[in-house]
């Protein structure tokens, strides 16, 4: 199969989901060629064997077209939900009493069940129950702890069967992986996937389950939705491998006016510790039912490109909308765009963090001061497991970086990474045999011309993770 150089031109990278409006493999091959570097698949909704023959599309279209393309399995986690109503829906009025109860008998305008004992358990006088993404407002005012929650309603209005409920002001009692996210991870983590979207996560504990069941097949991708995790972002950054700015539930957990300092916060401190990551959810909402998007929506995909984010997200807007290929190329454009821009090209560079001092980190700042002072077209990296790649990425080069590893699986992972054009190469055993490939790379992929220079990144020995130490410079010939 002859390989097509697909060289997209921005280091923004765009994660779309997949759904209803877009798994075939013509449709999957569109958005990549649109732009998606990386698909999500939404565990939230349909079944696991759903998500396993898009799957299966992707790497059919992988395959075609020669390019690494990352996946990432998103689960459902603990999102809390109410049961049913009698007559499918009510209308709350504020002031009212509202009890929550674990009875399975459909609800009524006085109560409704709550199938999850844990919540009615943790909750106390006082506490917030939000209902309906935040639209329905309920304050605890009496706690059977083994029955049920009596609340007065604060803000009142239609509610109907299974809406989700958001429990800001409590850390629950409950692991960030279900019952249900471990039987469709069963199903999903053996046919190969990239990333693992870890929902609604707590604790620094709850990556450490997750990453045990993973068990090395997903790297890790900590969706950042509650206050108890921005309340202990690092070491939760820590443990995890990539991390989400996941808005939407994020936006009902806390006040609207702290979405976007959590987002600048997050952004900052993953990059920080070189940790991919993504800024997701109603980026281009509007999209969903109109082939343009409104100019808000434009300039938030514009902040987040500013504020240094690995890749933004596209969510009902390539899953379930009317037009997803639109959605993906505007979004590619206005990425494009800005990164086109002096403004942010200065500040991408004000916002660099200082190398770690390890050698990988000093070659890799290196790597960048050389390439940007001799006007190098591209850094092209050897990585056995990313990590070379990560470094460079996080120091935010001016020019492209090529991420070259023998492993598929890592080529696919730094899909999502900023700046990087994975591939995958044959093992490589001498300096020059390194550079010859490089070079190569480089010419083959659109990178760079003859006679231009590139800068190598290496560990000698060769295929040895950890041992990043070489660096030289090259003319192609
Ligand atoms: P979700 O996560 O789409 O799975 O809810 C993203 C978010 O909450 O922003
Ligand atoms: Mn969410």
């Amino acid at each position: 199969m002859p390989r097509i150089a697909l060289r997209r031109h921005r280091r923004t990278k765009i994660i779309a989901t997949l759904g209803p409006a877009s798994s075939s493999p013509e449709m999957i091959e569109r958005l990549f060629r649109a732009g998606a570097d990386v698909f999500r698949l939404n565990l939230s909704h349909g079944t696991a064997e759903e998500h396993a023959a898009r799957l299966a599309a992707i790497r059919s279209v992988e395959a075609k077209l020669g390019r690494p393309i990352g996946v990432l399995a998103d689960v459902q986690g603990p999102k809390l939900r109410i049961g049913r109503f009698g007559a499918g829906r009510v209308t709350l009025a504020p002031g009212q009493r509202f009890v929550l109860d674990l009875s399975p008998t459909p609800g009524d305008a006085r109560r409704v069940q709550l199938p999850h004992p844990e919540i009615i358990a943790a909750a106390r006088p006082g506490t917030t129950l939000l209902l309906d993404d935040g639209k329905i407002r309920l304050r605890v005012l009496h706690a059977r702890p083994e029955s049920h929650l009596e609340t007065e309603v604060i803000t009142g209005g239609p509610l109907s069967d299974r809406k989700g409920v958001n429990v800001p002001d409590v850390v629950l009692p409950i692991p960030a992986l279900t019952a249900k996210d471990r039987a469709d991870l069963e199903v999903i983590l053996p046919l190969g996937i990239e990333y693992l979207g870890l929902s609604f996560v707590q604790r620094p504990e709850d990556v450490a389950q997750a990453r045990e069941l993973a068990a090395g097949r997903a790297q890790i991708m900590v969706k950042i939705e509650k206050p108890q995790a921005v309340a202990d972002l690092e070491a939760i950054l820590q443990l995890a491998d990539c991390a989400m700015v996941a808005r939407g539930d994020l936006g009902v957990e806390l006040p609207a006016e702290e979405v976007p300092l959590v987002q600048k916060r997050l952004v900052r401190t993953a990059r920080a510790l070189g940790r991919p990551v993504v800024v997701a959810t109603q980026m281009l909402e509007s999209m969903i039912s109109a082939p343009a998007p409104t100019r808000a929506e434009a300039s938030d995909v514009a902040t987040a490109v500013f504020d240094g984010a690995d890749a933004v997200m596209l969510s009902a807007e390539t899953a379930a909308g009317q037009y997803p290929l639109e959605a993906v190329d505007i979004m590619s454009r206005i990425i494009a765009r800005v990164e086109g821009d002096a403004d942010w090209r200065a500040a991408t560079a004000a916002a660099r963090p200082p190398p770690e001092p390890s050698s990988a980190d000093a070659i890799a700042a290196a790597a960048r001061q050389v390439a940007e002072t001799i006007g190098a077209e591209a850094i092209c990296a050897f990585t056995q497991t990313g990590s070379t790649v990560l470094r460079v990425a996080r120091q935010r080069p001016s020019c492209p970086i090529l991420g070259l590893s023998t492993s598929l699986a890592t080529a696919r992972r730094l899909a999502c990474v900023w700046g990087v054009h994975p591939l995958v190469v044959d093992p490589i055993h001498s300096m020059s045999e390194m550079v010859r490939r490089a070079s190569r790379a480089a010419l083959d992929e659109g990178f760079a011309r003859q006679g231009q220079e590139i800068v190598v990144v290496a560990g000698v020995p060769f295929g040895q993770p950890g041992t990043t130490n070489s660096l030289r410079v090259a003319r192609l010939r």
